[in-house]
């Protein structure tokens, strides 16, 4: 993606409701977000759909991605972090993304809407099955548990300075939503499918009106959920910059694992697993803090 500019949309029909602050690109090599974002606000102009409210879009790492890399100097989604914002603090580049998108919100503000959403939305290094990453505060996990797709609880409270929990501590509703690998046409359809699923449940957008009802949300919702919904995460294998880590090939997100499996080697030792359980996003690309996840069922 090249020269993009912050804000990919903005779309109201001057109604009073909430609002759905939907955020993409936060890692510069996941453009899946932005396109499904581009392709919303083309149809939602093009019908000129009524909605409750508004529905904003914006970029996360805007330099990332028009250069195609994660990130320039350090990791926009763990910036976030109550210093960073109260000292104001812009040494890299990421510390000035990430202002400049709480200065948009804050055109926003909370007495102007019914209630404010947010998504954050992301893809992973493998191929993976969609989820919802959703912090355990406020009322998130309810409203999470709407969309018809797997759900990960506690990802926030293990990496800290997530762009959600930022989200999240000052009073809006939401989740992450992870669509599937980076590259993947797939990605962008289910990011697309909750983004008008995000609509009709916050805005009463009537999705039947739309002159092609999104064959990507009925896609999305056939073949997204599951029976067993909801996990959360127990253990995360984190990494230091001087590791050497590989990952065994062929792990998928939410795949069994039991006890002695190996899983990776870290400066040349094996790591096995501890548990049954199952496995979460295995790091299969070169940059990144965390090895793996573990992951367990919640009833
Ligand atoms: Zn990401």
């Amino acid at each position: 993606m090249e020269n993009t500019s912050r804000i990919i949309g903005e779309y109201t029909s001057g109604k009073f409701g909430p609002l759905l602050f939907i955020t993409a690109g936060v890692h510069g090599n996941e453009p899946s977000g932005v396109q499904a974002i581009m392709r919303v606000f083309k149809a939602l102009n093009s019908c000129k759909a009524k909605i409750n409210g508004r529905i904003v879009g914006v970029i996360g790492n805007t330099n990332a991605l028009n250069k195609n890399v994660r990130y320039i100097d350090e990791d926009l989604n763990r910036t976030w972090t109550e210093d960073n914002i109260s000292l104001k603090n812009v040494h890299t580049s990421e510390q000035i993304e990430m202002h400049e998108i709480i200065k948009i919100l804050q055109q926003y503000p909370e007495a102007d809407y019914t209630k404010r959403y947010f998504m954050d939305c992301h893809t992973t290094s493998s191929d993976s099955l969609p989820y919802v990453s959703v912090q355990l505060v406020n009322d998130n996990n309810k409203w999470a548990h709407n969309f018809p797709t797997y759900i990960v609880q506690g990802f926030s409270d293990i990496v800290y300075g997530a762009i959600d929990h930022y989200f999240s501590r000052i009073g809006i509703t939401g989740f992450t939503f992870e669509a599937g690998q980076h590259t993947s046409k797939t990605s962008v359809e289910n990011h697309e499918g909750m983004i008008w699923l995000a609509l009709k449940e916050a805005c009463e957008l009537d999705l039947n009106i739309l002159p092609n009802y999104p064959s990507c949300v009925e896609k999305f919702a056939e073949t997204n959920a599951p029976d067993q919904k909801t996990f959360k995460i127990i253990y995360r294998h984190g990494l230091e910059a001087e590791d050497q880590f590989k990952m065994v090939p062929g792990f998928k997100n939410f795949q069994k694992i039991y006890k002695g499996d190996l899983l990776a080697f870290k400066n040349e030792s094996e790591i096995k697993s501890e548990w049954d359980a199952h496995i979460f996003m295995p790091l299969y690309q070169s940059q990144g803090n965390d090895g793996f996840f573990v992951i367990e069922k919640v009833n």
